[in-house]
């Protein structure tokens, strides 16, 4: 417990960034320190143990715990991907921002049944990880957990994403 709070005290809070407004947390002093980053690795996935075949992270911070816990639980690692990136035949799923839309796109190679642990950095809306799920159901393979490192509550998007762990919470 006393490693998660020095981990979550890593984490600073950028005022109106990316936009006025807006309160940023930005997780990189956490992703530098050794310790923390294992902390809070292994705190993402311990509910899920022995329980997925693969981690899928959401480009592009989800990539940078993701392939850290990918190796911690000694699995792979699915890249869920913005429009665009990837070469072989992707399945894709859109969901609305609050000014547009966005897509992201998987490889539709997942084998049928996998289990999937999706990861993300930040829980806020919930669009992001809700259209990752969808994405993953599409594929042909299984959600089985959905973590994060960080969920901002005030956003409400546990009620569009549903069961989610997340390490840190945030009012
Ligand atoms: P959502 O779709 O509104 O839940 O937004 C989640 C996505 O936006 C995640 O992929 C995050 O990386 C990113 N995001 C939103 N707010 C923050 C933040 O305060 N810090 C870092 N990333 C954020």
């Amino acid at each position: 417990a006393e490693r998660l709070a020095r981990a979550e005290r890593m984490i600073r809070s950028i005022p109106d960034y990316p936009e006025p407004g807006v309160l940023f947390r930005d997780i990189t002093p956490l992703l530098a320190d050794a310790a923390a980053l294992r902390t809070v690795v292994e705190a993402m996935i311990a509910p899920f143990e022995g329980r997925f075949d693969v981690v899928a992270g959401v480009e592009a911070r989800g990539f940078l715990l993701a392939g850290a816990a990918a190796i911690a639980a000694g699995v792979g690692l699915v890249p869920i991907r913005k429009q665009g990136k990837l070469p072989r035949p992707a399945a894709a799923v859109s969901y609305d921002l609050e000014y547009g839309s966005a897509t992201i796109e998987a490889h539709d190679d997942m084998p049928v049944g996998c289990r999937v642990l999706l990861l993300d950095d930040v829980l806020a809306t919930g669009g992001t990880l809700r259209a990752a799920h969808e994405l993953v159901d599409r594929l042909g393979a299984r959600v089985v957990g959905t973590a994060v490192l960080m969920e901002l509550e005030a956003l409400g998007g546990r009620a569009l994403v549903g069961d989610v762990h997340a390490v840190f919470r945030v009012s």
